[in-house]
């Protein structure tokens, strides 16, 4: 069945117009879907009950379901998200001071097969529809109602923009919708070239984050098999093209390999690669272990900031990123995997029902 989460106010008023009720009431379903992360038909009070009763025969109201969820002392949450059609993603909560971040899913599984992501190793199972993408986010809000969430990023399972009408949607939704500010919603990629030109073309203050990983395009095709189809120069040409076009930073993602690309020549290279490029910046990430046999560490502390030091040497920013959520798995996809693959360390949501779920607001401290 289709979902009400998803649609625009235009279309929620679409809807109901078409079961004969008036305008207004589409306003006020997109209210409480977005502004207030309604999730039953009880909690819209406002609605005449015998249209409530004839959305329900076409519709559903949302459509993620918390399956699980780890929390980590810091507050980071992790959850698995059921869709209706059985399949499950990921999503992340972090509270951080000041502000709150969410960590979403567009796809189920990922095509792109980097070689030291978890996820990768599931290829993809299918896209995920606007609704889904937006609803990851209304869950959470609805399951932390005392910390608003500030901040979207679409860092979780899949290729944002190989899902690109649903991720464009979902983002506006998010923005003009549920209020979340267009600069705070990051879309990461691993360098779609056309689609990061057209990304460039829509005229949105959003912020795009690009991961690279190596300097090189011969290391880059050992990590990003995608490297083999938009080299680096392509990849940086598109980037140049999208700052150019919307004076937005991009970011530039580089997930630290012991021994692969953490060394003092990647980090000249790197230097050399980003040093005349205008507005861009890379944040480091220490390669998170994943529970998928791999050939991969994370570099010492030492070793990472040798290489932040060359790096900034060469007048290019460069930070590395604070790790969140250090005991719960945190790697990409790596939730899904011990939740489905190995037996669980997880622990089931105390709850009778879905609906109890999405009313039951969760405390990482009661979870610990
Ligand atoms: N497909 C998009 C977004 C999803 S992955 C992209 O590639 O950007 C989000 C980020 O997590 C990417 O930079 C990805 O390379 C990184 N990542 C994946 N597995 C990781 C791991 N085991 N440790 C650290 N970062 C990882």
């Amino acid at each position: 069945m289709e979902t009400l989460v998803g649609k625009t106010t235009e279309e929620l008023i679409a809807a109901v117009s078409a079961l004969g009720a008036p305008a207004f009431r589409g306003r006020q379903l997109a209210q409480a879907l977005y502004k207030r992360q309604a999730r039953t038909w009880d909690a819209l009070p406002e609605l005449p009950r015998d249209l409530c009763a004839r959305l329900a025969e076409h519709y559903d109201l949302a459509c993620c379901r918390v399956r699980s969820l780890q929390a980590a002392p810091d507050g980071t949450v992790k959850y698995l998200l059921d869709l209706p059609d059985g399949e499950v993603v990921e999503s992340v909560f972090l509270p951080y001071p000041g502000r709150t971040s969410v960590c979403i899913s567009s796809q189920v599984g990922c095509p792109m097969a980097c070689s030291f992501c978890a996820t990768g190793t599931e290829g993809l199972a299918r896209n995920l529809s606007a609704g889904e993408i937006a609803d990851q986010v209304l869950q959470m809000q609805a399951l932390h109602p005392d910390q608003r969430i500030t901040h979207v990023v679409l860092m979780g399972m899949g290729e944002p923009l190989l899902n690109y009408d649903a991720v464009l949607k979902a983002v506006r939704i998010l923005n003009a919708e549920a209020g979340i500010a267009m600069r705070h919603i990051t879309v990461s990629t691993v360098g779609v070239v056309p689609n990061i030109l057209k990304l460039a073309d829509e005229d949105l203050q959003l912020t795009l984050a690009v991961s690279l990983h190596a300097p090189t395009d011969e290391l880059r095709s050992q990590l990003v098999p995608l490297n083999e189809k938009y080299s680096v120069a392509r990849l940086l040409d598109a980037c140049r093209a999208y700052t150019d076009k919307t004076k937005r930073r991009i970011t530039f993602e580089y997930v630290l390999m012991s021994g692969v690309n953490d060394g003092e020549k990647e980090a000249h290279a790197l230097g050399r690669l980003l040093q005349n490029v205008p507005l861009v910046s890379v944040n480091t990430i220490p390669y998170n272990t994943t529970n998928v046999a791999s050939r991969y560490q994370r570099p010492t502390p030492q070793v990472a900031r040798r290489f932040r030091e060359i790096v900034a040497s060469y007048d290019v920013t460069i930070t590395q990123r604070q790790e969140r959520g250090h005991r719960i798995a945190a790697a990409c996809g790596q939730l899904k995997r011990s939740a489905l693959k190995t037996g669980s360390s997880m622990r089931p949501l105390p709850m009778a029902s879905p609906v109890a779920a999405a009313a039951t607001p969760v405390h990482a401290a009661e979870l610990r």
